[in-house]
C-alpha cells in the first residue's frame, strides 16, 4: 500500500519544500520506501537535494507529464534520481510553468500526474508531492493524485483567508475529482519559541480550524539551521542532527507513521 501526500499552501515561504524533504527523509530513516515529487517550477526541492542548476536538467517532471499527455510510455525509473539519504525524487524546473499553461487544452488535464503516479506507486510506501505556491492546474493535479494533504502554516500572522481558500479548494477537489482526498493536518512551521506570538497564532488556528481539521501536535521551530540546509543539499538530520528542527521533523515523522491505518 502506498500513501500519497501533497504538501500544499498557496502562500510561498511557509516551509513546504523543507517539510517535503525532511518528512520524506524522516520516513526513509524509519525504513520506508519514499518518492518525493517536485510540483513547483522554482526547482527549490531539487536544489535542497543537491542539484545546483535545476534549469539545466534534461529530464524532469515536465518530460514525464508530457509523455503521459501524448500517450507515450514512461520508461521504468525514467526521471527518478536516487539521493544518498535513501529517498528517490523527481525534480522540476522552470519548464513546469510552461506546461501548466499548455495543460488548458489537454484532455483529462487534472489527472495527468495521477496517471503517472499510478504506474510507480507499487514501488513505494510514501509518495510526497511538494506543491507550488498557487492553486493552479499543477496543484490541482497534485491534489487529484493524493490521498491526503499536509498544510504547513507559518506561525507569523493569522493566515485565515488564505487557509480558507485552500481548504475550500481541497473540498472541491474532494467532491468533484478525488473522493479519497482528506486533510492530514495543519503543521505550524517556523515557530519562534522565544515569543508568545507563535503560541497565540497556534491557539487561534486551533480555535478557527481545530474542529474540522487536525492540527499536528508537534510544530517546527524557527532556526537558521533549517535555512542553511537548502544550500547544503542534505537533510536537517545530517546538517544539525541534535538541533530543534531535526527533532521537530523527527516527531512529525512519528505522527505521520502513527496515523497509518
Ligand atoms: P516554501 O516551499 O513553502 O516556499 P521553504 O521550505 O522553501 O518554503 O522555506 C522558505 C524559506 O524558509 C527557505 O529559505 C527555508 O530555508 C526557510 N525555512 C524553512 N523552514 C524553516 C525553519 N523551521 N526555520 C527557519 N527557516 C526555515
Ligand atoms: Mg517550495
Amino acid at each position: 500500500m502506498c500513501r500519497v501526500i501533497a504538501i500544499a499552501n498557496q502562500k510561498g515561504g511557509v516551509g513546504k519544500t523543507t517539510t517535503c524533504v525532511n518528512l520524506g527523509i524522516g520516513l526513509a530513516r524509519a525504513g520506508k520506501k519514499v518518492l518525493l515529487v517536485e510540483a513547483d517550477a522554482q526547482g527549490s526541492m531539487a536544489v535542497s537535494l543537491g542539484i545546483e542548476e535545476p534549469d539545466e536538467l534534461d529530464v524532469t517532471l515536465v518530460n514525464i507529464m508530457e509523455k503521459v499527455i501524448n500517450d507515450e510510455d514512461v520508461e521504468p525509473g525514467e526521471g527518478i534520481i536516487h539521493h544518498e539519504e535513501g529517498i528517490d525524487f523527481i525534480p522540476a524546473n522552470i519548464e513546469l510553468a510552461g506546461l501548466e499553461t499548455s495543460l488548458v487544452n489537454v484532455m483529462s488535464r487534472e489527472t495527468i500526474l495521477r496517471q503517472y503516479l499510478d504506474s510507480v506507486k507499487g514501488q513505494y510506501e510514501y509518495v510526497i508531492i511538494d506543491c507550488m505556491p498557487s492553486l493552479g492546474m499543477i496543484t490541482i493535479n497534485a491534489l487529484v493524485a493524493s490521498d491526503s494533504v499536509l498544510i504547513p502554516v507559518e506561525a507569523a500572522y493569522l493566515p485565515v483567508k488564505g487557509l480558507q481558500q485552500l481548504i475550500k479548494t481541497i473540498g472541491r477537489v474532494h467532491r468533484k475529482l478525488n473522493p479519497g482526498l482528506d486533510i492530514m493536518g495543519i503543521l505550524l512551521t517556523k515557530v519562534d519559541r522565544r515569543t508568545n506570538f507563535a503560541r497565540d497564532i497556534s491557539a487561534q488556528i486551533c480555535e478557527v480550524y481545530g474542529e474540522k481539521v487536525h492540527i499536528f501536535g508537534n510544530c517546527i521551530p524557527l532556526s537558521v539551521k533549517a535555512a542553511e540546509t537548502t544550500a547544503e543539499g542534505k537533510s536537517i538530520y545530517l546538517h544539525d542532527p541534535r538541533g530543534i528542527v531535526a527533532e521537530g521533523y523527527f516527531f512529525l515523522t512519528q505522527e505521520v507513521l502513527a496515523g497509518e491505518k
